[in-house]
């Protein structure tokens, strides 16, 4: 059976159910997973980490979750101990996704499985397994939304000013969001219906490391100061909720959102309860929405078939290329939201409920 269809046990904010407490103190002969997700200063990896405890302790293993602090080195210590400790699967939502090749080099060596969460741990063939989401298309919602919100794919012609955020660069799925967007703006960048006036048209000149909301505002800042004295912008490309605050934070002290200035079409991706509720209020336009529930569930269920001789399902095997490797992969549908469907993706979801989003 495909995640999709996989029976989900849910509670509201994103947290899926915890198995049961029968399930969750009994049998735990699976032996310990340990669980390395990299910062809790965004909800969604917060959630995350419960989510995976719940589903692996659903199945009867013990876990082990520890946070990086958007430090790579943190985490590299920290997967280290795990393996001291005697872990039997690892699971890793890594910082930079470079820092690893060693530590994992320490776990192949003591026979452990690695799932690769959310983010493509790259240059080692010390990784089993990814579960992900479709990252191209996750920024490919983001431009698809633009572009329509601006009117070009019903005739209008602009010109429209945009400006490019993306996310941390040590980060793997930064291109993949970035470059999915640009297969839908660059085609009217080129035909000049797309304007960057800051002229940052390049992933290098856009990232914002640790995707830090405050980075991107400082950056935004400078932009209206550079290069829209006299110009507007209508439109912002940005890769994350917590980016998309800051991007907020800077035009509204530039005075948009009031008179005659609107706020622009700003995009975002996890749809953080903040945002949601920027949504909802008319600030944020739109985020995308990846049902990390589910992430949690295809992970545990690969970690727990690797440990029972048995061979995860994948459903993509040439996307992911970590350059030591292609990494097996099975990859989640992203969902565009808005205010218009908030309450199908959501809220009938079980994701929020209403009041949450009040
Ligand atoms: C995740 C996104 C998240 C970002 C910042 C990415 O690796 O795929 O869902 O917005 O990290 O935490």
């Amino acid at each position: 059976a495909g995640a999709a269809s996989l029976a989900l046990t849910l509670t509201a904010c994103g947290q899926s159910g915890d198995g049961g407490s029968k399930e969750k103190t009994g049998d735990t002969k699976g032996g310990t997973i340990g669980i390395a997700m990299p910062t809790k200063s965004s909800e969604r990896w917060i959630a995350d980490g419960k989510n995976v405890v719940n589903e692996l302790q659903a199945k009867g293993y013990k876990t082990k979750l520890v946070y990086g602090e958007d430090d790579p080195e943190t985490q590299v210590s920290q997967i280290e101990n795990l393996i001291t400790q005697g872990v039997k699967g690892l699971i890793i939502a890594a910082i930079d996704n470079k820092s690893l090749n060693s530590v994992l080099q320490q776990a192949a060596d003591a026979n452990i499985p690695v799932i690769s969460y959310d983010r493509l741990i790259l240059g080692t063939k010390n990784v089993d397994y990814y579960a992900s989401f479709d990252n191209e298309k996750v920024g490919r919602l983001q431009g698809t939304y633009i572009v329509h919100k601006l009117g070009l794919d019903s005739g209008k012609k602009g010109p429209f000013n945009i400006e490019l955020f993306a996310g941390s660069n040590d980060d793997n799925n930064t291109r993949y969001f970035f470059n999915g967007a640009m297969s839908v703006l660059k085609p009217y960048m080129d035909k000049k219906q797309l304007i960057v006036q800051s002229g940052d048209t390049q992933l290098t000149q856009v990232t914002t490391l640790r995707w830090d909301g405050a980075t991107a505002q400082k950056r935004m800042d400078d932009i209206l100061t550079k290069a829209y004295t006299s110009k507007k912008v209508d439109a912002v490309l940005s890769p994350y909720d917590g980016i998309s605050i800051g991007i907020l934070s800077s035009l509204k002290s530039d005075g948009y959102g009031s008179g005659s200035k609107p706020l622009p079409v700003i995009t975002g991706q996890d749809a953080e309860l903040a945002s949601v509720k920027s949504i909802i209020a008319g600030e944020q336009t739109q985020t995308v929405f990846k049902d990390i529930r589910k992430l949690a569930k295809v992970a545990a269920v690969m970690v727990d078939d690797v440990l029972k001789g048995k061979k995860p399902q994948v459903n993509d095997t040439k996307s992911y290329d970590n350059k030591a490797k292609v990494v097996p992969a099975y990859l989640l549908q992203p969902v565009s939201v808005d205010k218009s469907n908030y309450e199908d993706a959501l809220v009938k979801t079980g994701y929020y409920t209403d009041a949450q989003l009040k």
